[in-house]
């Protein structure tokens, strides 16, 4: 966990290190009741060891350079600040192969917005606790943050989350505790698992061929939530799933460590 004495060390000097994609765990003993980075707000949650917890995420597309985190008090007053540096994450291009019939999806009627939903909401309880779990033991075929191509043409669109080798019917376990809030087919995600986890962690997975839960199940960390597939925008049997912090997709190996596929030939 280099990343980790990197940026402990970081904080021991008033400054945190991130690279494009992380998570900055902020955490602080006093009142603080949000944290502010360059716009963007988050909350900070009581914690039942003490003090306070939110989750402050790195896009991927942000630009490299300097930003301030500030500790805001619930009435918004700015309590404390410090300087975050953002490096770049390097992420590599990738181009994917799809058949016309694939790449011509279509979103289904309200697709987009029910996940976009699942996504903003914020819940109070925290279910999750590190280290998380891999949903399958396939290795990596394409990491988060690879900038997209569609058939050799840009597509302006980056990999929000993490695929992994799976043939069709392989069980896909929750990564943390949670609650199930999404279980959809959908025409571009394909079969689709949402799992809430808490304070502004979530997970998602999709080509799903089959389901094992409900919408409002509360599953536990290595549960069985579904089995994987090639539905949806995909060329191939894999299993794709992203986490998610306060909304944006978040770099999963900042969170766990998965094997890259060695090179095809
Ligand atoms: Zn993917």
């Amino acid at each position: 966990m280099r990343w980790l004495a990197l940026l402990v060390a970081a904080i021991a000097w008033g400054q945190t290190v991130a690279r494009q994609g992380d998570v900055i765990r902020v955490r602080t003993p006093g009142p603080a009741a949000e944290a502010r980075m360059d716009g963007r707000t988050v909350r900070l949650f009581v914690q039942p060891e003490g003090g306070r917890l939110g989750l402050m995420p790195v896009p991927a597309e942000k630009a490299p350079g300097r930003y301030n985190l500030e500790l805001l008090a619930s009435d918004g007053k700015v309590l404390s600040s410090q300087t975050v540096i953002v490096r770049d994450a390097r992420f590599r291009s990738q181009n994917v192969v799809l058949g016309q019939a694939t790449a011509e999806l279509k979103p289904s009627p309200g697709e987009m917005e029910t996940v976009d939903k699942f996504l903003a909401a914020v819940t109070e309880t925290r279910h999750w606790r590190e280290p998380l779990g891999l949903p399958v033991a396939g290795c990596m075929t394409s990491p988060f943050g690879v900038k997209r191509l569609a058939n050799g043409r840009p597509t302006g669109h980056y990999h929000g989350g993490l695929d992994q080798r799976a043939p069709v019917g392989k069980p896909v376990r929750a990564v943390a505790d949670g609650v199930v809030r999404l279980v959809r087919s959908y025409n571009i995600h394909g079969g689709t698992v949402g799992i809430d986890h808490g304070q502004g962690l979530e997970s998602m997975y999709l080509h799903l061929s089959r389901f094992a839960v409900a919408e409002g199940a509360v599953v536990h960390k290595g549960d069985v939530i579904g089995y994987s597939g090639s539905t949806g925008r995909s060329n191939a049997p894999h299993l794709h799933w992203s986490l998610y912090a306060n909304g944006v997709p978040v770099n999963p190996l900042q969170w766990v460590r998965v094997k890259p596929c060695a090179a095809r030939r």
